[in-house]
């Protein structure tokens, strides 16, 4: 359990996860032990140089690439950013469902970007990506999420690989809830990844550069850290933590996702059969095993609903965190398919690590009740 409190149950993993007890471990190791800088040459910086290679090989694991291609961040959003102001010419083609860190960074950038629209209520398809790259200027980047944070639907990212090679436009798959989740088998110019929705610490990402892709420009000056590719002495703390997770979870998949998926499986049909009018956004297609965006009936709002599992202790999400509290439709959940009626009634449930078959029927029990007693 996340909370030690018995009545707390916890079902917003894509918005951040719990720690795993390795990453703790690992975090307080290196606080405790690890104090070096890794790049200092004596005892001190070695210990520290070992744990660091230690993670960035369990990152490359996770993400089936060598360890001379992770490049540790700040996280996905600097990640994001560093690849796109990596690229010179000013198109971008991204799908309609990327994260907001990707917009904003081209919206900084002034950059002039194409819109891909996912089939509705399902993918982005290979055809809609590859027509609005032709249809143009040869763009510097096409991003496409490898799964999206609100639906959990999945994106063909690795079909797109062979065909933007051929066209020599680089591909940036922005694989933050992927990871941890099901097994990475996609091998783009760019991959993002953040350690907090995988049970590693906040604050700490990579960037997994193809040994192919146009190289990447440091954001920053300085120490010339990360192949000189991230200036900026590493935090050994929150790279451990990563590191340890990303060590976990290769250790736990594929067991982990069919876990999640039964639990998930268990938790829409309950609330199908208990909720009738209700519906599952992308059920006929691909999706993460954690999560369900799921469509009250007609009458129930997403909000209200929220509020009144939050007060008996379920945490869940109205949309993405990004999106709680406004009063605007999602903007993923209109591309995906989704009128703005149904997508104010839509709730997104995310399930992970310590997650349990009590937990999901006790959500069977407070969720169709919450929902009937804000019915109008
Ligand atoms: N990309 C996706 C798909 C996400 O879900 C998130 C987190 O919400 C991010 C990027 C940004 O991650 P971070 O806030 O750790 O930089």
């Amino acid at each position: 359990m996340p909370d030690s409190r018995p009545d707390r149950i916890y079902l917003d993993y894509n918005a951040t996860t719990p720690l795993l007890a390795a990453a703790r471990d690992a975090i307080l190791a290196a606080l405790d032990g690890g104090f070096g800088n890794p790049s200092s040459k004596h005892w001190a910086g070695r210990a520290a140089h070992t744990v660091l290679a230690e993670a960035r090989a369990a990152v490359a694991r996770l993400a089936g690439a060598e360890p001379e291609q992770v490049i540790f961040t700040s996280g996905a959003t600097e990640a994001i950013h560093q690849v796109l102001r990596s690229q010179r010419c000013s198109r971008l083609v991204c799908s309609a469902i990327e994260h907001p860190a990707v917009f904003g960074a081209a919206e900084g950038d002034r950059r002039e970007v194409s819109l891909v629209m996912p089939a509705n209520r399902g993918p982005v398809e290979v055809e809609a990506v590859l027509e609005v790259v032709d249809g143009g200027p040869p763009p510097a980047l096409v991003c496409v999420m490898a799964a999206n944070n609100e639906t959990g639907i999945l994106n063909p990212v690795g079909e797109l690989v062979a065909p933007l090679r051929e066209r020599g436009v680089p591909l940036m798959v922005d694989a933050s809830q992927y990871a941890g989740k099901l097994e990475i088998d996609f091998a783009p110019d760019y991959m993002i990844i953040a350690a907090h929705k995988l049970g590693g610490p906040k604050g700490v990402g990579a960037v997994v550069v193809h040994p192919e892709a146009p190289p990447l420009v440091s954001l920053f000056d300085g120490g010339g850290q990360e192949g000189g590719k991230r200036s900026g002495t590493e935090p050994m703390p929150a790279i451990a933590g990563f590191g340890a997770a990303a060590a976990w979870s290769v250790a736990q998949l594929p067991g982990l996702s069919a876990r999640y998926a039964a639990l998930r499986d268990r938790l829409e049909a309950g609330l199908q059969a208990a909720l009738p009018g209700s519906f599952v956004l992308g059920a006929g297609a691909r999706r993460l095993p954690n999560t369900s965006s799921f469509v009250l009936p007609e009458g129930v709002e997403s909000e209200a609903v929220m509020g009144h599992l939050n007060r008996a202790g379920v945490a869940v999400s109205a949309g993405s965190a990004c999106h709680s509290g406004s009063v605007t439709p999602s903007r993923v959940l209109l591309a995906s398919g989704l009128t703005a009626a149904e997508s104010f009634r839509a709730l997104r449930l995310s399930l992970g690590h310590a997650t349990t078959e009590d937990e999901i029927d006790r959500v069977l029990d407070l969720l169709p009740a919450a929902a009937r007693r804000v019915a109008r």
